[in-house]
């Protein structure tokens, strides 16, 4: 399962896991630090801070890679979004996926900080390298980038860059476009200045409808997808090439506790781990590469996806955990979930 080396091919699924640092607030609160990293090996361990179960004092788990809690928001990208984000200006499709418990560093791996150029996050760095790859082709190309940001919560799917937050959208299908959201903007864009303001756009209109539904942010998915269409002049004629990327912040994958909740909350919670899980049986699938089902329909996300999932497609899976001991049972459900989907 390592990249090639001759070819320097990506491999076309791959899950790879950050830990962020302690927060100030937890080092301030006591909290310990459980996880230890071998970044040579691609190992995680996870000390079980009240080992009530004798026998099971830590847990350990491999990986291809694995980013320590002092990783560089720019070996991130290089490692991981780089060679996926090259491919799409070649005309393949691919996904990036942030994965894991809220406050774990999803947003921060997608987004980062916009202001601070060692800080921004795979998102503002693909729109440099998307249009700094452009300036750099040559005459003969022409490129048209459109960007599109939506967010599913509860499956129904939401665009973020409408004027109007209140309207829902309907996935549709037709044999030659594809799985397709109906009415969802596009807007084309001509720099990467352009497209950080439609992204901070839609995470606005992201509070905006969280606020509304009384819900939060982190119980939805948002899907932010750039196109990429190159014409290419030659005396035969043109070709085009299409190529398609979509960075996806997921909904945290929590455990919503079971007291107090009831109606809403409960059906927000088996939603979420409906999707969570389909996405994990999906991209298990494809890894195994043997499966002859692969459920893509179980679930609007993966429905969305679902020509960037597999075949020619590139798939990286970033499973973000915290390192403090009171989120033990969730860092090693996320590891769980992410050694099964590799
Ligand atoms: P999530 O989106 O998963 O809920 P966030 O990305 O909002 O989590 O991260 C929670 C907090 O931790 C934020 O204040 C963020 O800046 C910080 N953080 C997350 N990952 C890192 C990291 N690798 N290094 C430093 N700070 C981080
Ligand atoms: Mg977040």
């Amino acid at each position: 399962k390592e990249a090639s080396a001759t070819t320097g091919e990506v491999e076309n699924v791959r899950v790879v896991v950050r830990v962020r640092p302690l927060s100030e607030e937890e080092v301030q609160a006591g909290h310990k630090k459980v996880v230890q990293v071998n970044t040579v090996q691609g190992m995680v361990t996870v000390e079980n801070p009240c080992p009530s179960s004798p026998g099971e004092p830590a847990r350990t788990f491999t990986f291809d890679l694995v980013f320590d809690v002092d990783s560089k928001q720019a070996d991130v990208y290089n490692e991981i979004a780089r060679p996926i984000v090259s491919k799409v200006l070649e005309g393949y499709n691919g996904t990036i996926f942030a994965y894991g418990q809220t406050g774990t560093g999803k947003t921060f791996t997608m987004q980062g900080d916009w202001e601070d150029p060692h800080l921004k996050g795979i998102i503002p760095n693909s729109f440099a390298h998307i249009f700094g790859y452009i300036a750099k082709s040559k005459e003969d190309k022409r490129f048209l980038v459109r960007v599109s940001y939506l967010e599913i919560y509860q499956e129904e799917v939401r665009d973020l860059l409408s004027q109007d937050q209140g309207k829902r959208l309907e996935v549709r299908e037709r044999p030659n476009l594809g799985v397709f959201v109906k009415g969802l903007s596009g807007y084309v864009v001509n720099n990467a200045g352009d497209m950080d303001k439609i992204v901070k756009m839609g995470n606005k209109n992201r509070v905006v409808g969280a606020t509304a539904m009384n819900a939060q942010s982190s119980r939805s998915h948002a899907i932010f997808t750039v196109t990429v269409e190159c014409i290419q002049e030659d005396s035969e004629g043109h070709h085009l090439r299409m190529g398609k990327l979509h960075l996806v912040d997921l909904a945290g994958s929590e455990r919503q506790s079971k007291t107090g909740s009831s109606g809403q909350r409960l059906k927000e919670a088996s939603q979420i781990n409906l999707s969570l899980s389909t996405l994990g049986n999906v991209i298990s699938a494809l890894v195994d590469g043997k499966s002859t089902h692969v459920p893509y329909r179980n679930s609007k996300l993966t429905r969305l996806l679902q020509d960037s999932l597999g075949g020619n497609s590139k798939t990286v899976m970033v499973a973000n955990v915290g390192p403090a001991d009171f989120n033990y049972d969730e860092t090693v459900s996320t590891l769980r979930y992410a050694m099964r989907a590799k």
